[in-house]
């Protein structure tokens, strides 16, 4: 029997347990956070009372697997020392964090070169993930996720991804998040049922099925290989209805789903996860 597993990224702001209890306000069986402010450098400390909160909560509305998403400064590519040091060290404190909270899967970025090129881009990326994962010797799975393709960035395509995980020295402990949004704004035509079909190939082909974990379900505002990352509320963008509805039918949607859609007046969270659960339905039908 085929599952839905359907959540979003959630706000912790209040406290870490608040985002649990939006979670299950929404009718989420997932989510994902951020553990801390994702716009500082230093997060601020875990308080026991609030991890026990959100463990516990986590626990009883039964809300999981959850995702958490590193923060937006780290740059696991940059060419230049002391940002790539302290890239690093973030890498480990939210591997660690993870640990603390009960989280089991950890999505990062893979950054940008800044002009140094894709090879040395690779490099960096290659040495701070052992680097951290050497460190930090715990259960938490880090997913590496695509990017849209946009100048300098690292790891926006599957074969690039393919090509980082070959290079890991634990690559057990490494899993990949894909992101519709970025995918379709970094060419892979995602509309359609060949180009998934090109993308589930090259998914087996370089970086193994059983590494995708999640995906983060987007519409985009960019076109095909406009390489702008701009997500769109589900199916009001360049994606559109029918183009999720394959991608519903698709190897893609049996793993957790995780939209990261925008907040604005137009749609609700509550509104993009019913369209979720609308077009899924059709997309049954279809396959029946
Ligand atoms: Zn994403
Ligand atoms: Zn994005």
């Amino acid at each position: 029997m085929k599952q839905l597993k359907i959540g979003m990224h959630l706000s912790i702001s209040g406290s870490l347990d608040r985002a649990v209890d939006r979670a299950h306000e929404l009718g989420c069986d997932t989510f994902q956070i951020f553990t801390r402010n994702p716009r500082g450098w230093i997060g601020r400390r875990l308080e026991p009372v609030e991890v026990e909160a959100f463990r516990r909560k986590v626990e009883h509305y039964g809300v999981d697997p959850v995702f958490a998403h590193m923060p937006y400064l780290p740059n696991l590519a940059s060419p230049k020392d002391s940002v790539y040091r302290r890239s690093v060290k973030v890498l480990q404190v939210e591997l660690e964090r993870c640990e603390v909270l009960g989280i089991p899967f950890l999505v990062t970025h893979l950054g940008s070169h800044l002009g140094a090129g894709k090879s040395k881009g690779r490099e960096r990326v290659v040495s701070a993930i052992n680097r951290s994962l050497s460190t930090v010797r715990n259960d938490v799975v880090l997913l590496l996720e695509n990017s849209a393709g946009t100048k300098n960035s690292v790891g926006s395509y599957i074969h690039e991804i393919g090509e980082i995980m070959t290079n890991l020295d634990e690559v057990e402990r490494v899993g990949f998040c894909f992101d519709t949004c970025h995918a379709y704004a970094a060419g892979y035509d995602l509309k359609t049922l060949h180009g998934l079909r090109e993308v589930i190939e090259q998914l087996d082909q370089y970086i193994g099925l059983d590494k995708l974990r999640v995906v983060h379900l987007n519409d985009s505002k960019g076109g095909l290989g406009s390489r702008i990352d701009r997500h769109e509320h589900i199916g009001m963008g360049r994606i559109g209805e029918e183009g999720f509805i394959n991608i519903l039918r698709s190897r893609l949607s049996k793993v957790p789903l995780i939209l990261e859609t925008p907040v604005d007046n137009r749609r609700s969270a509550r509104e993009n996860l019913g369209k979720v659960r609308e077009l899924w339905k059709i997309a049954q039908e279809v396959e029946a």
